[in-house]
């Protein structure tokens, strides 16, 4: 299955990009002043918070001293806190409120706020002061200012850490934590207000600038970008269509232009070889024309010729038995020179009909007149008869003729007159330019099965002992008329047919004919057969 893509346009691209950056750069741009506008918020309440919380502690102390014992100070810290806020709440401001912590457990008691204020004066012995945001009970966001309560020169004086007139809870190591004065702020109506308005300023200049940001980069993207990208696109579309003749006309100046200029000399040199190859083809089509009215006249001057030797042999084979048949006469005459003439002429008068009938075959399977008659034959019963009826031809020479015919051959189809006619050629040929003495074998086998494939192939060879072919004689021995240049060949005669009409019958039967020779030591033709032809029309 085609694998399918979520396509985005340029534009979306553009857009979603370049928000998502703006997004990212405005809140960058923004996050540090609204920072300082919240250190601004706490600061303004800094100073009220830290004059609130030390005036407590003094108020605490001078009461303490006063009423040094326990409860009596306890209450005398109440009393001030009491006092306090009597006089402060009217302005929206929370009294600050005394924290004693229990020296055994310090946090006993604290809330979160007052937790972690405690572990931060802990931890920072020389801290005075330190802050924690909180909602107050009505939700609104509030500050709450912690002053650290330590244990001073002052108090060591009534509470030293070993004085066994106080009780364990009351005796102070110097430096010791003992309290902690909190109190709960919220910015004035006023500064609310205007701290929300500011926010607010930050948060619409944030919005307007991204806003227009946003419309101008559309703008400058769409006039500098996509839209000459867009005719570019839509140039390509009608080449793609098949319109050649258009061209781009993009004046931006920049790059694009220079791309709409390469695009133009693209298209031009399409457009020259287009022509170029319509030229060719037009030649072509007039060259086809012309080898086409050629080939007409060659089929019918090869009609002609053909028709002309079937004619001429006919008409000249008549004749030439008649001379064979009153040479032979001639030759059975008592007197001894007539007699020769007479053996002369007909061996001449042979010559020619084997001459003429071999130009009859080749004409015949060249035109396709040739019938190819399939059949269920018996190879090695052909091979055994075209044995006997060599072999006293082989005899009168002195050649020894041998057959190596395998016994498991099976039948195979093809047609039998013409494998025939081919090994009388081969073997006929390998015993006449094999010396006296010599040997010629014929070999029929299955071809040795190749991958454990059935045997596909009956190979049929003949081996002589003769002079072989030489090398650049073997590249054009099975061309017409052609004979190999030696003195042998000469002696023999022959017209240089045999071999050329052999590979038209073995191409007629669907085989192979072969030839392997070592010059000087005899040459093997071989013919490789299907046991059954592909298609057996003839
Ligand atoms: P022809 O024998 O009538 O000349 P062929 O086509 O049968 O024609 O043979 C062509 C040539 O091939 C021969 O003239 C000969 O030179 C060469 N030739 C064929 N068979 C053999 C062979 N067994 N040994 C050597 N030369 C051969």
């Amino acid at each position: 299955m085609a694998k399918r893509f979520i396509r985005i346009s340029l534009g979306v691209k553009f857009r979603l990009l370049f928000g998502l950056a703006l997004l990212g750069v405005i809140a960058a741009a923004l996050v540090v002043p609204w920072y300082f506008i919240e250190v601004l918020s706490e600061q303004s309440l800094e100073g009220p918070a830290r004059e609130l919380t030390r005036l407590r502690l003094n108020e605490w102390k001078t009461l303490h001293a006063k009423a040094p014992t326990g409860q009596a100070a306890q209450d005398a810290g109440s009393q001030v806190f009491r006092l306090y806020r009597l006089g402060k709440e009217a302005e929206g401001l929370t009294g600050p409120s005394f924290i004693a912590l229990d020296p055994t457990n310090p946090i006993l008691g604290l809330d979160k706020s007052a937790r972690k204020a405690w572990k931060a004066f802990d931890k920072s012995p020389d801290l005075e002061i330190t802050w924690r945001k909180s909602k107050s009970d009505l939700g609104k966001p509030v500050y709450r200012c912690f002053r650290a309560v330590r244990n001073t020169a002052d108090c060591a004086m009534c509470h030293s850490p070993t004085d066994p007139t106080k009780s364990v809870k009351t005796r102070f190591w110097p430096g010791q934590l003992v309290a902690m004065i909190d109190v709960t702020l919220s910015e004035d109506a006023a500064a609310g207000t205007l701290m929300l308005w500011t926010r607010l300023a930050f948060i619409i200049g944030g919005v307007l600038a991204g806003v227009m940001a946003m419309v101008i980069f559309a703008v400058i993207s769409h006039r500098l970008i996509l839209r000459p990208v867009r005719q570019l696109r839509e140039l390509a579309d009608k080449v793609a269509e098949g319109d050649q003749s258009v061209r781009s006309t993009l004046r931006t100046g920049d790059e694009l232009e220079r791309l709409g200029e390469s695009f133009n000399e693209m298209l031009s040199a399409i457009q020259d070889q287009h022509n170029k190859l319509r030229a060719a083809n037009r030649a072509l089509d007039l060259k086809l024309n012309e080898l086409g009215e050629a080939n007409v006249a060659l089929y019918e001057a090869n009609q002609l010729k053909t028709e002309f030797l079937a004619n001429v042999s006919h008409e000249l084979r008549t004749p030439l038995n008649s001379i064979i048949g009153f040479a032979d006469l001639l030759g059975e005459s008592d007197q001894e020179k007539p007699a020769r003439f007479g053996r002369n002429i007909a061996t001449a008068a042979r010559n020619l009909l084997a001459l003429i009938n071999d130009m009859l075959d080749l004409a015949k399977i060249e035109a396709g007149r040739s019938v190819v008659r399939f059949d269920k034959i018996s190879a090695s019963d052909t091979c055994r008869t075209l044995l006997a009826l060599m072999h006293p031809i082989a005899e009168k020479k002195n050649i020894e003729l041998i057959g190596e015919i395998a016994d498991d051959l099976p039948l195979i189809v093809t047609d039998g007159g013409k494998l025939q006619q081919i090994l009388y050629n081969l073997l006929s040929n390998a015993i006449k330019f094999t010396p006296p003495g010599g040997r010629v074998t014929l070999q029929a086998g299955l071809t040795t099965p190749q991958n454990g494939e059935e045997p596909a192939e009956l190979r049929i060879a003949v081996a002589d002992t003769g002079p072989g072919i030489s090398e650049a004689d073997q590249a054009h021995i099975f061309d017409k008329f052609y004979q190999a240049d030696g003195t042998l060949t000469r002696e023999a005669g022959g017209a240089g047919l045999g071999l050329a009409i052999c590979r038209e019958l073995a191409n007629l039967l669907q085989a192979r004919l072969s030839l392997t020779s070592d010059p000087g030591h005899g040459a093997t033709f071989a013919l490789l057969l299907p046991l059954e032809p592909e298609s057996q029309d003839s």
